[in-house]
This record gives C-alpha cells, sequence and structure tokens, in this order.
C-alpha cells in the first residue's frame, strides 16, 4: 500500500491530511520533543520517533519507509535541516524533483535557475563597496529571513554585519548576499506541475508576516531613530493574498518559464509544488528575489482548498491533497517515477 510520509515540522499537518483524504497511509518522522503535539492530530497513522531529523537517513528508518512503500514528501525543514548531499543521498523516493533542491539551497545556482528563467530578478550587489542604493543582506540557505538586515551604505553595512556578528546571529566567516532591495507589495505565488498532465495549475497567493521588520512599523519613526537594534525578517505565519485577475496571466506566464527553464537545467525539471517569492511595485511590475522549489508554508493558509483550485477542479483541494491524488493517479497507472526522484 503507498504510502505518505514527511518529517513532522513545516506543512506536515496538511501534507499528511491530504494523503488520509485520499486514502492514502500516513507516516510522520516525529521528533520525539513534539510527540505530544503531533498525537493530537487522528489522520497520521504511524510514527517513525527520533531524536534528530537527520535519522532520516539511517537504514532502520529507510527500511520503514521501503516497508510502507512511501512517497517522502520534502519541503523547508528538510532543507534547513540537511545538506544538499544528505537529501540527495535518500533511498525512499521524493515527491518531485530531490535534485532542484540544490538549486534553492545555493545563491549561485538559485541566481542561474531565475535568470534562465527569465524572472525579473533584483540586482546582485558583488562588493560592499558597490552599495549605491538601499540593498538587503541575506544568508546561504533556507535560514527563514533570520539575520537578514538592509543597508544604505557600505558603511552602514559593516556596521550592522558587526552588530550581528556580535550578538551570535551570524558568524564572522559567513558568506553574506547582498542584492537591491525590491519595495512593494510581497506575493508569494504558488504553482504546481503536473508531469501526468504536463499542465501547469496556479493554487494562489500568500503573504509572509516577518518579525520584527514589520513591527517596526508599528513604533513612530522618532522613536524608530533612536533604536540600534537591527531588524530581521524571521517568518512568523502567513495570510492570504488574492491578486486583481489581470495580473493571473503573467503568473501563469512566470510560472511556464520557470517550468522550461528546470527542466533545461536540471533533469526531470520542476516537477510538483512551487512557488515563485517577490514583489509587485507601484506599475504592478514583479519582481522576483526568491523561489522554492517544494511546497511552501504559506499553502497552509489553504488547508480547505484554494480558491483557484475550486475553479480548476470544483472542489476543495489542498496543496497536500493535490499531492497526494498525483500519487494516487501515478500509483494507479504505474507511473510513480515520473512524479518521483
Ligand atoms: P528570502 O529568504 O529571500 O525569501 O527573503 C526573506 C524575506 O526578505 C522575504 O520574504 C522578503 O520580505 C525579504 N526580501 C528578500 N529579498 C528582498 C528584496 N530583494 N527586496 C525586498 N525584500 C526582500
Amino acid at each position: 500500500m503507498t504510502s505518505v510520509a514527511t518529517l513532522g515540522s513545516h506543512c506536515s499537518l496538511q501534507v499528511l491530511k491530504g494523503a488520509k483524504d485520499e486514502g492514502l497511509k500516513t507516516i510522520l518522522i516525529c521528533e520525539k520533543k513534539r510527540e505530544r503535539l503531533y498525537k493530537r492530530f487522528p489522520f497520521i497513522d504511524e510514527f517513525i520517533m527520533v531524536d534528530s531529523f537527520k535519522e532520516l537517513l539511517d537504514q532502520k528508518c529507510q527500511i520503514i519507509l521501503e516497508q510502507n512503500d512511501a512517497v517522502l514528501i520534502p519541503h523547508g525543514t528538510l532543507i534547513a535541516q540537511m545538506s544538499s548531499e544528505e537529501i540527495e543521498s535518500i533511498k525512499t523516493p521524493v515527491f518531485g524533483n530531490k535534485w532542484i533542491l540544490r538549486w534553492e539551497s545555493d545563491r549561485t545556482m538559485k541566481e542561474n535557475l531565475m535568470r534562465e528563467a527569465g524572472l525579473p530578478v533584483p540586482k546582485p550587489v558583488n562588493n560592499p563597496n558597490e552599495i549605491e542604493n538601499l540593498v538587503i543582506v541575506k544568508r546561504q540557505g533556507a535560514a527563514g529571513g533570520k539575520g537578514y538586515f538592509m543597508a544604505s551604505s557600505e558603511k552602514e553595512y559593516h556596521a550592522k554585519r558587526e552588530q550581528l556578528i556580535k550578538d551570535g546571529t551570524i558568524s564572522n566567516d559567513e558568506t553574506l548576499y547582498i542584492q537591491e532591495y525590491a519595495a512593494g507589495v510581497l506575493a508569494y505565488l504558488q504553482f504546481f506541475y503536473s508531469p501526468l498532465r504536463e499542465e501547469l495549475e496556479f493554487f494562489g497567493v500568500d503573504q509572509r508576516h516577518e518579525s520584527d521588520i514589520e513591527g517596526l512599523a508599528r513604533i513612530p519613526s522618532n522613536t524608530q531613530l533612536t533604536m540600534d537594534k537591527v531588524p530581521s525578517f524571521n517568518v512568523i505565519g502567513n495570510s492570504p493574498l488574492v491578486l486583481r485577475e489581470s495580473l493571473l496571466e503573467q503568473a501563469y506566464t512566470m510560472g511556464d518559464d520557470f517550468v522550461q527553464a528546470s527542466n533545461r537545467l536540471v533533469k526531470p525539471g520542476m516537477n510538483g509544488p512551487f512557488c515563485i517569492e517577490g514583489v509587485y511595485d507601484e506599475n504592478a511590475k514583479f519582481t522576483s528575489f526568491e523561489f522554492s522549489a517544494r511546497i511552501v508554508a504559506g499553502t497552509n493558509i489553504y488547508m480547505d482548498g484554494s480558491p483557484y483550485y475550486s475553479l480548476l477542479y470544483g472542489e476543495s483541494l489542498s496543496m497536500g491533497r493535490r499531492i497526494a491524488r498525483e500519487i494516487k493517479i501515478a500509483r494507479n497507472t504505474g507511473k510513480l517515477d515520473k512524479i518521483t526522484t
């Protein structure tokens, strides 16, 4: 019997509930410290208890997954806690393309893929002494925006970097990535590409709420000026956004271009869920600063189904359930190898 497995964090509840609703067995790889939380949810059939998620790589864990014919759904926690080499070494079939996750984690590869897709990316700044406009300074990997900061000059860059090193947020030898700050309305565009249907589906849009950059807006500017704390972009949660309908066509075009570029650069391409992340400026021009090549936690806001999926499918489908349905169809038609790596 095919089952769906994932790490207990990020969007695991949505993924396993969706799998259960599609009649698949559900398995949670669960840290012991979170057992009490996840045992509250009735749709999780089996728990694999671990001290650390890295135990997913151990033979013991892989054997249980193999015995259950499991498909592993990768999400942000897998990327944050494991190296690309470790992810690529997973023996359990991984939903989507595990090779593209390296392109998500590595800033240079990420930029290359975005350029190949023709996405309008913010200008990278190669050296702090080239800072001319407002920039955002990022860390490597899926750090969730923690330790990111903004600067308008080389002097400000060094002062803030020093401060973050001093309070232990970043390390001294960490390579930071600088790009121009794009101002506008945040929009994280969520898609699903089905290699079975050979079709791109637009799922929805979310906004991230990030602390404490958002908290700043609640403080009067004269008080802000007296503060020396460096605000971070740590994601706290997400909320839904609906785009002007006239922006949908461009969203689909960006998604299609991204799927095609991925297919050229990293076989078997961008299969399954992904997200293009950016901002719309005052002319509704989109600038994209990121992508996620797997399910994003922002889809959790549509656990009862996304509005666009109601239009496409005439029923309530979460991203978790969409994934499970793809697995079910692939299994029933002997095409599991088309949707996993
Ligand atoms: P990221 O890790 O690239 O997704 O960035 C985390 C957060 O930083 C995003 O959700 C945005 O709020 C912000 N951000 C990242 N890059 C930019 C940019 N170039 N311009 C404006 N905001 C950005």
